[in-house]
């Protein structure tokens, strides 16, 4: 647990980069601190590891105020990763991140035995190791800068903007994983970004500051999606929040109704036979869906109905797993306005229908599930 109190950081030339700021990090969390450029996130981020020291104030680590510790030991607890993964140059991916275990004692070849461990545990091919860091995308740096930060196993794990400077889709799969990593590791992580989606998938809790150091709102992603403090927050957290708060709701309450399903490979007046409300779900052998056919697209075709004859459906949502965002989503993007609901496996359960997510949704409220 880190407990900021109170804690002030101004620089030589009068700038409050953070001011009074107070707030607890839970342990084996990731919080996410973000905000607008220039609002004192990396100030707060690095007062933690004393690469920068406040100005006033106390940050307690489990208990013990950071400045009990000489920096340097303080520093083998807490990892620290940034935006362009600040690799050496000119040693090979595998030393970059053996580097640490050897400081910390381990032997050359102990030390390489982990870092291959490592490479491979932020999804890298072990060949990787070999390469210098100018020979890898910017994604991949991004892991073995992960996997470095990593190497000394430590229980805290600052984040600086990590995955900025990657484009979209590879930040996507950076941050898929490091969910995945944290669902394994358990480690405090504070991450800093001044991406608000990012915050929101990534967060157990969010700290929204506002320039000047101030912390605007402290909460999880889903009461700042339903509740923020201020005029300040709701613009920054953006539009469609009413939307992207479906996403934390889950579709289990939903009723599934029944849908029309077909095997690929029936035979077409078969399938006709089958349609419900115009339209059928063509399913492989194993009950998955493969797309849909009506009344019209199967007017063209002869004998059996095939791949190629389909429909391209929506969007699906898991009935265990999914969220009413999931599940309005589905129903609005399927061409037969009816969402598919599938089991773990991927196997068609049934559909829905907006109206009915939407009811699902009232009575969510009403319940009290969704702070209003
Ligand atoms: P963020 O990471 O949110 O963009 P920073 O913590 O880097 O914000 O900076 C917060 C404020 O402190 C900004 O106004 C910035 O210009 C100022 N600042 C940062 N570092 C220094 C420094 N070494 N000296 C003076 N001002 C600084
Ligand atoms: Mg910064």
């Amino acid at each position: 647990m880190i407990e900021f109190q109170a804690v002030t950081k101004q620089y030589d030339d009068g700038t409050v980069a953070v001011d009074s700021l107070s707030l607890t990090i839970d342990a084996g969390c990731i919080t996410v601190f973000v905000g607008p450029s220039g609002c004192g996130k990396t100030t707060s981020l690095r007062m933690i590891n004393r690469m920068i020291d406040a100005t006033s104030g106390t940050i307690l680590l489990d208990g013990t105020d950071i400045r009990a510790q000489r920096p340097a030991q303080l520093r083998r607890g807490i990892g620290y990763v940034i935006q362009h993964a600040g690799l050496f140059p000119h040693r090979t991916v595998l030393d970059n991140v053996a580097t640490v275990p050897v400081l910390t004692g381990a032997s050359k070849a102990e030390a390489r035995r982990r870092a291959a461990e490592l490479l491979e545990r932020v999804g890298l091919p072990a060949e990787l190791g070999k390469r210098y860091p100018a020979q890898l995308s910017g994604g991949q740096q991004q892991r073995v800068g992960v996997a470095r930060a990593l190497a000394a196993d430590p229980p805290v794990l600052l984040m600086d903007e990590p995955f900025s400077a990657v484009d979209p889709i590879v930040r996507d799969g950076l941050q898929d994983e490091l969910l995945r990593l944290q669902s394994e590791l358990g480690k405090t992580i504070v991450f800093v970004t001044h991406d608000i989606d990012e915050a929101i998938k990534l967060g157990d809790k969010v700290a929204v500051l506002r320039v000047g150091g101030k912390l605007a709102q402290y909460d999880t992603p889903a009461t700042l999606l339903a509740k923020p403090a201020d005029d300040f927050v709701a613009s920054f957290v953006g539009r469609d929040r009413g939307y992207r708060a479906l996403g934390f709701l889950s579709a289990q309450g939903v009723p599934v109704g029944p849908v029309a399903t077909v095997p690929l490979g029936a035979d077409v007046e078969q399938a006709r036979a089958e349609l419900d409300s115009g339209w059928a779900v063509v399913v492989d052998a194993e009950g998955r869906p493969l797309g849909w056919v009506s009344e019209a697209s199967l007017s063209t075709v002869g004998g059996v109905v095939r791949a190629e004859d389909l429909v391209s459906g929506g969007s699906l949502f898991q009935v265990d797993d999914g969220s009413l965002r999931t599940a309005l989503d589905a129903a609005l993007s399927s061409p037969a306005a009816l969402g598919i609901a599938v089991d773990a496996e991927g196997a068609v359960v049934g559909g829905v229908v907006a109206d009915t997510v939407v009811k699902a949704l009232a009575d969510a409220r009403r319940s009290g599930e969704v702070p209003t």
